[in-house]
């Protein structure tokens, strides 16, 4: 006779990904406990896209498997089954509308975060799911290669048929998601792929990036350079800080650069912030301004094409004395001034921590993995979702739909394994 358990299915963390899979495995009928150790759901989820949350992307399935790298593949029967059109359907039946933004990036409509969190949890709660917050798991508990279910810090157990592991990442650890799901997946015998941080602000050598912090550049080239040969070259938006470099063209590169740091190669990165000119337009540029300047200050001339903040650091860097003229600017200082222009150029020592990334790379190996199901090759009965396994993309919605994708496989098969 078969063991009564307390609860068919137990799924740990209510992010997204969890949220989807309690819910999904509650609609089939089974008893679903959702343990939480935070004392609300979707903390990280309430913040993503900068509080307006954006869940998925216009791109189509191939483009945006290619957005998680070589591990992308193993997305691709989740999508099959869950895809982004499911998910636009799913949530519109919660009653979110949803609006197209640049770069195909979907975000609801009314631009709340918090909005659609509240309304995830509301239809996994009246699908039947029971939660508990405040619960952390300590211990998966197994036996024979098969899950039994698991120990609460305080050193409660819980029988379950099915725990769906649905922890999340290792960064932004005040929204509950410091890793704990690697140590367990681990200590049930699976493969960890080491963690790294992505979309991450990277660190630099020395202080140039500092005496700029704060500093926005709308449209700047950053071409970067792993172990002098050029491996990128992007155009947008960068953010000098007190550390380094951040903003929109660092964070979706720095996996990249991490991952070539880790390689023991040397990282680095020129910044054009005068892409629309090459060097001769700019040196002609700069001809007819400090002609035009005369007697004025080089300093007060450069406004025209410096930023404020920058401008000290320009004339210390090209080596001008602050209280120069424009008539006395030498062929020598000018091209100084176009070289610097066109390549500020920072050595990137790493990134700002693992905490600060915003997504995290490596984790539970996809092989051992049935991509399927998301049922764990290694322990019957034990299911992955979301950012707990190994994948990873960048900005632009895709690890939200994948946490969902994921988390919706996990939630329709977790029931139906055999014994
Ligand atoms: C600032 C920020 C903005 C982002 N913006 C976007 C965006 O706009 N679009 C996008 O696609 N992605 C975005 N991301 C990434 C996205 O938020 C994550 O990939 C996604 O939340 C992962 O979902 P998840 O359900 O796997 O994990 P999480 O959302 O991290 O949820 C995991 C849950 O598990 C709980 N938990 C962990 N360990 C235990 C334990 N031992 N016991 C019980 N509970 C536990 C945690 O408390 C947490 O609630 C952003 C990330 C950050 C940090």
């Amino acid at each position: 006779m078969e063991k009564k358990t307390d609860y068919d299915v137990i799924v740990i963390g209510a992010g997204p990904a969890g949220m989807m899979a309690a819910g999904q495995a509650a609609l089939q009928g089974a008893r679903v406990l959702l343990l939480e150790k935070t004392d609300a759901v979707g903390k990280k989820l309430s913040i993503t896209g900068q509080k307006r949350c954006n869940l998925t992307n216009t791109l189509d399935e191939k483009a945006f498997i290619e957005r998680f790298g070589r591990e992308g593949r193993f997305l691709r029967q989740a999508f099959h089954q869950f895809f982004r059109d499911d998910l636009l359907e799913f949530f519109a039946g919660l009653g979110v509308e949803t609006t197209i933004e640049r770069g195909g990036r979907i975000f609801p409509s009314n631009g709340d975060a918090a909005d659609l969190t509240h309304k995830l949890w509301m239809w996994a709660s009246e699908a039947g799911v029971i939660l508990r917050t405040g619960a952390r798991v300590e211990e998966l508990l197994v036996e024979d290669g098969a899950i039994l279910g698991v120990r609460l810090s305080g050193g409660e157990t819980i029988s379950a048929k099915a725990v769906v592991m649905a922890t999340g990442g290792a960064t932004y650890v005040g929204t509950g998601s410091s890793g704990d799901g690697y140590r367990l997946a681990e200590a049930a015998g699976h493969t960890i792929v080491p963690l790294r941080p992505a979309l991450v602000p990277m660190k630099t050598s020395g202080n140039l990036a500092q005496r700029m912090q704060g500093l926005p550049l709308r449209n700047a080239r950053m071409q970067v350079f792993f172990d002098d040969k050029r491996a990128i070259d992007a155009f947008g938006e960068l953010l000098f800080t007190h550390f380094g470099i951040s903003g929109p063209i660092v964070l979706t590169h720095s996996g990249e650069m991490v991952d070539t740091l880790r390689e023991g190669k040397m990282v680095r990165v020129e910044i054009d912030i005068k892409p629309a000119l090459d060097r001769g337009q700019l040196n002609q540029r700069l001809v007819r301004e400090l002609d035009a300047g005369g007697k004025q200050y080089v300093r007060t001339m450069l406004k025209e094409l410096l930023p404020h903040k920058m401008i000290e650091v320009c004339l210390q860097e090209c080596e001008i004395p602050i209280d120069q003229p424009c008539h006395q600017v030498t062929a020598q200082q000018r091209k100084r001034l176009v070289e610097w222009m066109k390549g500020i150029t920072l050595k990137v020592s790493g990134p700002l921590s693992m905490e600060s990334g915003m997504v995290t790379m490596g984790g539970v190996a996809l092989g051992e993995v049935d991509a399927r199901t998301m049922m764990s090759k290694k322990v019957k009965g034990l299911y992955f979702a979301g950012e707990v396994l190994d994948l990873a993309a960048d900005t632009g919605g895709f690890n939200l739909q994948a946490a969902f994708s994921t988390g919706w496989v996990a939630g329709q098969h977790c029931l139906f394994h055999e014994n």
